[in-house]
């Protein structure tokens, strides 16, 4: 009997404890947003549903994922893109473009004035050209969306670059409170040019964290909470380099990772320093 008693107090004990530190994400309704940095292993791919239900997507993965991004894009219910951005003409950032530009109802594009002489490239011109698709050429200062809820503006490339990773189109959303940098593959270059405020409590790693990029003058400017690298396990480049973790542990940055963690969601009600929940997403 002793034995049932202190077994049922751990429970009660154990159970207190559990409703006292579990802390669920917001529900997804009106007033969330949730960005969706999925698992696309040595490549990038955000989606994010804004709190007007619309929805941007920043790159598309490598080709042969095609498949995971159409069937994660369905679990959400997602019929349509509003935005959606390809950060620079890479295969690992434009891969499955053409397949999400056939399947899917397309909203706007942005896309950098750079162009790859590449299958993958011309698979997304095609598939543009057959949905009579036009694309914004961006730059910094270009406006992606912007409502009294939310803004997301391109801050890079701020000229052009003979180095494509440096075209890469770096924006940063804002949701009242809430601000997020995504980066592309831009390099250290592309980040000492910029001149607008890149401030922001969640930063996309740029080049999956490669040491060629994240200056500690741009990580100072940035000065996030949190951090995501978006990279493949054991991949060929050795990303995430260990000066980039380095960095971000110096500086207290809690850092999740698509090659350790997979797909990872962040989401805000937009209040700010303590209102971002992080969850990892399960098949
Ligand atoms: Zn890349």
């Amino acid at each position: 009997m002793k034995k049932l008693i202190s077994t049922l107090l751990v429970l009660l004990i154990s159970f207190i404890l559990a409703v006292i530190t579990y802390e669920p994400a917001p529900s997804p309704d009106k007033d969330t947003l949730a960005v969706h940095f999925l698992d696309v292993g040595q490549a990038n791919c955000q989606v994010i549903l804004l709190p007007d239900n619309k929805v941007m997507m920043i790159d598309a993965g490598n080709n042969d994922d095609s498949a995971l991004i159409c069937n994660y894009l369905d679990s959400l219910g997602i019929s349509t893109i509003d935005y959606l951005i390809g950060t620079h003409p890479h295969e690992d950032h434009i891969g499955s473009m053409d397949t999400v530009i056939n399947n899917y109802s397309i909203g706007s594009v942005y896309i950098p004035d750079a162009q790859a002489d590449t299958q993958s490239y011309r698979d997304f011109q095609k598939a543009m050209s057959r949905k009579s698709l036009g694309a914004t050429l961006t730059s910094a200062g270009t406006v992606i969306c912007e409502n009294e809820m939310y803004k997301a503006v391109a801050v890079a490339p701020v000229y052009k670059y003979d180095d494509l990773n440096n075209m890469s189109i770096v924006i940063r959303l804002t949701y009242k409170d809430a601000s997020f940098l995504f980066t592309g593959d831009a390099e250290e270059e592309s980040e000492n040019d910029i001149t607008d405020d890149i401030s922001a409590d969640v930063l996309c790693v740029p080049h999956h964290g490669s040491s060629t990029s994240l200056s500690d003058y741009f990580l100072n400017r940035v000065d996030p909470m949190y951090a995501v690298i978006s990279c493949g396990k054991n991949n060929d480049y050795g990303h995430p380099h260990w000066e980039t973790m380095e960095k971000l542990e110096n500086d207290d940055i809690v850092t999740y990772r698509t090659d350790t963690m997979g797909t990872v969601i962040c989401t805000t009600l937009g209040n700010g320093a303590n209102d971002y929940y992080w969850e990892r997403h399960y098949d």
